[in-house]
C-alpha cells in the first residue's frame, strides 16, 4: 500500500524507483541446440509438461502485467520456436490491448520455416544468436550442425522486412573472439544490429572459470573498423549500448553485464516457463504464480504476486569477474 493515500499501487515501481514495464516470458526449457556456455555439464532434467505454462496462462500474466504497467513482452526459451503453436501464440500476444513492443529471440535454427508467421503475427522485432560465422566451429560450439540453416533464416528475415534483426554474439575468449571483425562487418552489408555480450558465469556451464573478454577490450578490437559513434537510447532500448560507424548500415552494440552494470536502469521482470516470476537474472528471489492460478485465484491476486516479487529487486546483481552469479538457475530456463 501506498501508506500517503492508502490505496494500492497500480504500476510496478520498486523501491530504487525503477519503472519496471518489460517482461521477458520464457515459453519452455527445451532447446534444439547444445551450446557449451549455456548447459551445466552435467544433465539437467526436463520440466514436466505439466509444470509448464500453458499458452492461455501465459496470456493471463501477460493481461494482468499490462494493467500494471508492461508495455513490453519478449518471447524466449529454452528456444521458443520448438514449442509447438508458437506462431497462434505470438499471434494472440500480440492481440493483447496495452502491449506496445512484441519481440522473439530465438537460436534461428527453425527460422526458414516459420518466419512468415511470425511476421504476420505481429512481431516484428526480432533477435537471432549467432556466435560464429563458421559452420564449423558454430557446430563445436552448439552441438549442432545448423549454421546453414540460421544465416538461411536470417536472410529471410532480412527479406520480410524485420527491423530491427539483432545478432547476438556471446564473446568467449579463445573460441569466437578472432571473429569479432568479421562479425562486426556483418552490419555493412545488412541493416543489422550486432550485439556483443560478455558471457555470465550463471549456473554450471563449461566456460564457468575461464577468462571472459570484457566489453572495454571488444570495443577496442571493433574500434578498428573505424570510430564507434554512440547512438541516443530510445524508449525500447534494452540493456546494449549501440554505435554506428561512418559507412554502415546497422549498428553495433554491447551488452556488458560484468564490467559496466546497468542494474540502476533495469526495466525487466522474467517469466520462467514453469511460471515463476524473477525480478533479476542473477537472483534466486522468485514467486510462484503458476500455483496461484491453477488454485483458481483472482487477477488481483495476481498483481498481488507481481507487487510482492517487485520487493526482493536487487539493486544491484553484483556479478564481477571471477565472482559467479550464485543462482540455482540455469540461463536456459529463465530465458536469457
Ligand atoms: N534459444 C534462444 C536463443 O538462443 O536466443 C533464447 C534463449 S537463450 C538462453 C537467450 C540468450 O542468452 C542467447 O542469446 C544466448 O546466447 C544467451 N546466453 C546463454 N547463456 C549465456 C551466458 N552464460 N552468458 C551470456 N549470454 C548467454
Amino acid at each position: 500500500m501506498d501508506p500517503m493515500n492508502q490505496r494500492p499501487p497500480t504500476r510496478l515501481v520498486d523501491a530504487c524507483n525503477r519503472h519496471l514495464n518489460y517482461l521477458r516470458v520464457s515459453i519452455t526449457d527445451r532447446c534444439n541446440l547444445a551450446c557449451g556456455y549455456c548447459l551445466p555439464e552435467e544433465a539437467v532434467p526436463r520440466l514436466a509438461h505439466a509444470a509448464i505454462l500453458r499458452y492461455e496462462e501465459i496470456l493471463r500474466i501477460v493481461r494482468v502485467a499490462v494493467r500494471l504497467g508492461i508495455t513490453k513482452v519478449r518471447v524466449t526459451g529454452g528456444e521458443p520456436l520448438v514449442r509447438r503453436g508458437v506462431c497462434d501464440f505470438l499471434a494472440e500476444l500480440a492481440a493483447v490491448p496495452g502491449l506496445r513492443d512484441i519481440s522473439l529471440t530465438t537460436n534461428g535454427v527453425l527460422l526458414t520455416e516459420t518466419v512468415e508467421r511470425i511476421r504476420s503475427a505481429g512481431v516484428t522485432r526480432l533477435n537471432v544468436s549467432l556466435d560464429t560465422l563458421r559452420p564449423e566451429r558454430y557446430r563445436a560450439i552448439t552441438g549442432r550442425d545448423f549454421f546453414g540453416r540460421v544465416w538461411e533464416g536470417i536472410l529471410a528475415a532480412e527479406s520480410l522486412g524485420f527491423q530491427p534483426i539483432k545478432l547476438n554474439a556471446v564473446v568467449l575468449h579463445g573460441v569466437n573472439d578472432d571473429e569479432l571483425i568479421d562479425l562486426a562487418r556483418l552490419c555493412w552489408d545488412h541493416p543489422f544490429h550486432v550485439r556483443f555480450i560478455e558471457f555470465m558465469p550463471i549456473g554450471r556451464s563449461h566456460f564457468a572459470g575461464k577468462p571472459t573478454l570484457l566489453a572495454p577490450e571488444i570495443m577496442r578490437r571493433i574500434a578498428a573498423l573505424g570510430t564507434l559513434i554512440p547512438v541516443p537510447r530510445s524508449e525500447h532500448d534494452g540493456p546494449a549500448r549501440r554505435f554506428r560507424i561512418e559507412g554502415a548500415r546497422g549498428e553495433i552494440g554491447f551488452i556488458s553485464a560484468i564490467s559496466r552494470h546497468f542494474c540502476d536502469r533495469c526495466n525487466r521482470l522474467r517469466l520462467t516457463a514453469n511460471g515463476q516470476l524473477r525480478p533479476c537474472l542473477m537472483s534466486d528471489c522468485q514467486e510462484d504464480l503458476k500455483g496461484p492460478m491453477r488454485s483458481g485465484c483472482s487477477d488481483d491476486d495476481l498483481a498481488e504476486i507481481f507487487f510482492k516479487t517487485i520487493q526482493c529487486k536487487p539493486s544491484d546483481h553484483h556479478l564481477s569477474v571471477g565472482e559467479p552469479a550464485h543462482v540455482c538457475c540455469q540461463m536456459r530456463s529463465i530465458g536469457g
